[in-house]
């Protein structure tokens, strides 16, 4: 027989770790759409990362590099390369991508030291073995206090969690699943039902579009859980800044000018760079990187950006 605590547990660990993910390591980890103490920023990564999340330097390092190369082959994730691979498949690499250094894109995050700690030299193996060892004790420890049915119901929270990120990064960037408000270049999309899973997540265009933006959710439909619990920690002042995004009184049309803008002026320096590759014998793997060098990921409102990569 289910206990009455052990779905409550579940419903409450879901929200907990949910917010770790979308707020702790997403918006202000990996964006610093909103600044806190480090009380408040500790209190999300834990609850992420007892939802088998990894070191929040990987996570970092993994999404701004998602956002940097979007959709191109130099993005970890997308599923151009592979249905698989954008969902689980890249999860299993044994060491960061050779283009994805830590030290470069995540200096913010590599000045920590309990996150250095858990990132353990970048050794992904080990790092995962960590995870699961602390994921598994903080379930012991419940399991000793409030018995196995809470400690199922937690477990099983932080794995459905854990599959927000996953279903988002396959699911958010398969354009006929979903709707665009901003012409972005990438292939991402908003999905309302990820929207909803993923406590407002799923509005993946508005992201790509505005990454610096604490808040996802742009139109009234589009209910951002995640934005809503920002502002209500600003409100209680445990917030003290957030990019609030485009402000939207000014039409959809006004942004899409200004991304057509970006968009073409990248495409002109993308050329650019195009006849400096070819001048070279062979494209070393590091002006594929340059070449598809985009705006700083740790910017407070990210430009938008277009998928001008010349590397196909
Ligand atoms: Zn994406
Ligand atoms: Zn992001």
């Amino acid at each position: 027989m289910v206990t009455f605590a052990a779905v409550a547990v579940f419903l409450v660990s879901y929200v907990l770790h949910g917010f770790g993910v979308t707020i702790g390591y997403h918006r202000l980890l990996s964006h610093r759409s909103f600044r806190c103490n480090k009380l408040v920023e500790y209190f999300w990564v834990f609850w992420g990362y007892l939802a088998f999340e990894g070191s929040p330097i990987w996570w970092a390092a993994i999404h701004r590099a998602h956002h940097k190369y979007v959709d191109t082959p130099l993005d970890p994730h997308s599923p151009r390369y592979g249905l698989f691979h954008s969902w689980f498949g890249w999860l299993l690499e044994p060491a960061y991508p050779a283009h994805v250094i830590p030290e470069e894109s995540c200096k913010d995050l590599m000045q920590d030291k309990l996150y250095l700690f858990l990132d353990q030299d970048k050794n992904i193996p080990r790092m995962n073995l960590l995870n699961l060892g602390c994921n598994l004790a903080f379930r012991g420890i419940l399991w000793a206090l409030f018995g196995w049915q809470v400690a199922l119901a937690s477990l099983l929270a932080a794995v459905m969690v854990m599959q927000i990120p996953l279903m988002l990064n396959l699911f958010c960037h398969l354009p006929k699943l979903g709707y665009k408000n901003f012409a972005t270049e990438d292939d991402g999309v908003n999905v309302w039902w990820v929207g909803l899973l993923g406590l407002g997540e799923g509005w993946h265009n508005n992201h790509h579009a505005y990454p610096g933006s604490a808040r996802n959710g742009m139109m009234a439909w589009e209910f951002d859980a995640s934005y809503l619990t920002i502002l209500f920690m600003r409100k209680m002042g445990w917030v003290h800044w957030l990019n609030p995004g485009p402000d939207l009184s000014r039409g959809l049309e006004y942004y899409n000018k200004k991304i057509a803008a970006a968009a073409a002026k990248a495409a002109s320096q993308a050329v650019s760079s195009v006849s400096i590759v070819a001048t070279e014998s062979e494209a070393s793997p590091s002006s594929l990187i340059n070449s598809a060098s985009r705006v700083p990921n740790s910017a407070p409102v990210m430009a938008v950006k277009a998928n001008t990569t010349p590397v196909r």
